[in-house]
C-alpha cells in the first residue's frame, strides 16, 4: 500500500483519482481551492482528468452534472457560500437520475478565517434529501470520497462531502488504494428523467422519497457511523460529528470513565444508533461542527428524561470552530493551563494590500476623483480591493456576497442615492457580477461601474481569469454599455491623476459608465517571473 502526505483538499482529490473521475469542476475559494489545484497538477502530469476553474459555482456544477448524465464520474468542488450560487442545479440535480457518480464537495469554514458567514452544508444536503458525507481526518477524506462516487451511482444521486477549514488545510499520512479505471461513456438510461418538466419532476421527486428509507439503511449500516456503549458509564453519552472527534479523543483520557460515544460521518443522521446511545445514557453530549444541526434533530427524536447538552444549551460554543480547550468545559474537565510565553509579543498583523498592489492606485485615483465633501456610495465585492474598507484607503461601504456591488450600487442609485460606485474584480465581475451590470445597461442608470482588473483570481492564490483579460472591454460593450462611456486605464501611480480626472467626469455623467483599470497582480507577476527564471536555458520548442 503507497503512503502520501496530503492535505485534507488534496486527500479529496486523489479519492477522486482514484475513484476513476473523467472531470473536476471547480471556483476557487478558501478552504477549497487546494482541490483543483491537486488536479490540475495531476493533469499536467498524467493528461487526466479533465479539471478546469469555472466563471462560478453554478456553471462548474452544471458542466459536471453534464459529464455524468454521459455516464462518467465527474465532482465538482466550492466553498459553502459557493454552494449558494450553485444552489439551484444542486437542489434539482437530486431529482434526476444520476447516470455517472457525481461528487459535490463543499467546504465550510466555521470561524470565518476566509468568508462572510459560518453557514453549515449538511443543511443543504438534507434540504437536497441526499446522502453527506463528513471525513474526520485526511484518511477518511481520501476514503470517503472514493465511496461517494459508487454511492452516488449506486443509488443515483449526488453525493455530498462535507469538510471543513481545519481539515481541508492540515496535512497527514494516507494510506492510498489502487485506483480505480474511468468509466467509459453511456447515456443516461433514463433521459426523461433529465428533464424537470413537472410532469417529470413529479414523478422523480416521489422517487427520490422512496429512495430515502434505503439511504437511511446505508447510513445505518456504514461504519463511518460507529457506535461504542460504555459498561461502567451509563451517565455520560457522547456524540460526535466529522473532525470534533478529534477534539474529544484528545481530552478523552483525562476523564475518570470513559463515556458511551457514537460517532457520525453519514447522513441522513442513523436515528436507531442514536436510539441505542440514549437508551443507555441520562446525558448526551454533542460535539458538531457547525451549526446545532444534529442537536435540533435530537430534541425531536430522544427521550424528554435524557438531557441533551450542545450549542442551543449552551454547553458548546455556539460560534466559531471548536478546539480541543473549548469543549473541555463541556466535558466537565478544568482548563487547560496555557504554556507560559517567555517574552516576546507577536506584532498584530492586520491584512492589508501589498505594497504596490494595483488596486491600492486604483483606490488612490477614486478618492483623487470624489470631492472631499462629496457623498458618494461605493460598494464593493469579494476579493483583494475588499480591504479597500481599511485605511489609509477607506474607500468602500460594503462588501456582501460575490458579484453583489454592482447591483447594489444600483439599487442605490435607483434609491437616490448618488454618485454611486461600485468597485469589482475582472474575475468576479464574470462569476455574476456580470449579470447585473446587464440591468445597469438596460436602465442605463446614473451609476460608474470600475472593474479592478488584475489579470487573475488573486485572492485565492492567482487562478486564471476565465476569460483573458483583454476581453473584458469587449464584454462589457457587447452587453451593450455606450462605448463613449466606457474606459480602459492603467493602475499605475503614474497615471494616478489622469484616472481620478476621468472617473470624476464619469460619476458627474448622468447615466451609466464602466471603467476598467488594468494592472497585474504583483504575485502572479512575480511567480511568471521566478518560472521564467527557472527554466533551463535553450528551452523553447523549436519549429522542425
Ligand atoms: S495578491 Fe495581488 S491583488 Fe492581492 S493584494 Fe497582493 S498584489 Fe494586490
Amino acid at each position: 500500500m503507497t503512503q502520501k502526505v496530503l492535505l485534507g483538499d488534496e486527500a479529496v482529490a486523489l479519492g477522486a483519482i482514484d475513484a476513476g473521475i473523467h472531470a473536476a469542476y471547480a471556483y476557487p475559494g478558501t478552504p477549497s481551492t487546494e482541490i483543483l489545484e491537486y488536479l490540475l497538477a495531476h493533469k499536467q502530469k498524467h493528461n487526466k482528468p479533465f479539471a478546469a476553474w469555472c466563471a462560478n459555482e453554478k456553471t462548474s456544477y452544471e458542466e459536471a452534472l453534464g459529464v455524468s448524465f454521459a455516464g462518467r464520474r465527474a465532482m465538482v468542488s466550492m466553498k459553502h457560500v459557493g454552494l449558494n450560487v450553485a444552489a439551484d442545479p444542486f437542489i434539482n440535480s437530486a431529482l434526476v437520475t444520476i447516470n455517472g457518480g457525481l461528487v459535490v464537495v463543499s467546504a465550510d469554514d466555521p470561524g470565518m478565517h476566509s468568508s462572510q458567514n459560518e453557514q453549515d452544508s449538511r443543511y443543504y444536503a438534507d434540504f437536497a434529501h441526499i446522502v453527506c458525507l463528513e471525513p474526520a481526518n485526511q484518511q477518511e477524506a481520501y476514503e470517503m470520497t472514493r465511496e461517494a462516487f459508487d454511492v452516488s451511482e449506486r443509488f443515483h444521486i449526488p453525493v455530498m462531502v462535507r469538510i471543513v477549514t481545519r481539515l481541508a488545510h492540515s496535512r497527514s499520512v494516507v494510506n492510498v488504494s489502487e485506483p480505480r479505471a474511468e468509466s467509459p461513456l453511456s447515456r443516461a438510461d433514463s433521459p426523461a428523467s433529465w428533464i424537470l418538466l413537472p410532469v417529470n419532476a413529479r414523478r422523480q421527486w416521489h422517487k427520490l422519497l422512496e429512495t430515502q428509507k434505503d439511504l437511511l439503511d446505508y447510513s445505518e449500516r456504514s461504519a463511518y457511523n460507529s457506535l461504542r456503549l460504555s459498561k461502567d458509564n451509563n451517565e455520560l453519552g457522547v456524540i460526535t460529528t466529522g473532525i470534533a472527534k478529534n477534539y474529544y479523543l484528545e481530552n478523552l483520557s483525562e476523564l475518570d470513565s470513559e463515556p458511551s460515544h457514537l460517532h457520525i460521518g453519514v447522513y441522513p443522521l442513523p436515528v436507531e444508533k442514536i436510539r441505542k446511545l440514549v437508551s443507555h445514557v441520562k446525558r448526551v453530549l454533542i460535539l458538531e461542527e457547525g451549526y446545532p444541526y444534529l442537536e435540533r434533530y435530537l430534541r425531536g427524536i430522544i427521550e424528554p428524561a435524557v438531557r441533551i447538552q450542545g450549542k442551543l444549551s449552551g454547553e458548546v460554543p455556539r460560534e466559531g470552530e471548536l478546539t480541543p480547550d473549548n469543549i473541555r468545559n463541556a466535558l466537565d474537565l478544568p482548563p487547560h493551563r496555557g504554556l507560559e510565553l517567555s517574552g516576546f509579543a507577536l506584532p498584530n498583523r492586520p491584512p492589508r494590500l501589498c505594497t504596490g498592489c494595483p488596486h491600492a492606485d486604483s483606490f488612490h485615483a477614486i478618492k483623487g476623483a470624489v470631492d472631499a465633501n462629496e457623498s458618494v456610495f461605493m460598494a464593493s465585492d469579494i476579493g483583494c480591493y475588499s480591504l479597500g474598507a481599511l485605511p489609509p484607503y477607506s474607500a468602500i461601504e460594503t462588501c456582501v456576497c460575490m458579484g453583489a456591488s454592482i447591483g447594489m450600487a444600483k439599487g442605490a442609485s435607483d434609491a437616490g442615492l448618488r454618485p454611486a460606485i461600485a468597485t469589482i474584480g475582472d474575475s468576479t465581475f464574470l462569476h455574476s457580477g456580470v449579470t447585473a451590470l446587464m440591468d445597469c445597461i438596460a436602465a442605463d442608470t446614473d451609476m460608474t461601474v470600475i472593474i479592478l482588473d488584475n489579470e487573475t483570481v488573486g485572492m485565492t492564490g492567482g487562478q486564471p481569469t476565465i476569460l483573458p483579460d483583454s476581453r473584458l472591454e469587449s464584454v462589457v460593450l457587447g452587453l451593450g454599455a455606450k462605448p463613449e462611456h466606457v474606459y480602459v486605464l492603467s493602475a499605475h501611480p503614474k497615471q494616478n491623476e489622469r484616472n481620478a480626472e476621468i472617473i470624476h467626469q464619469e460619476i458627474n455623467y448622468n447615466g451609466l459608465s464602466v471603467i476598467i483599470t488594468v494592472r497585474e497582480c504583483l504575485e502572479t507577476l512575480r511567480r511568471k517571473k521566478r518560472d521564467k527564471q527557472a527554466e533551463p536555458a535553450g528551452s523553447e520548442l523549436v519549429a522542425v
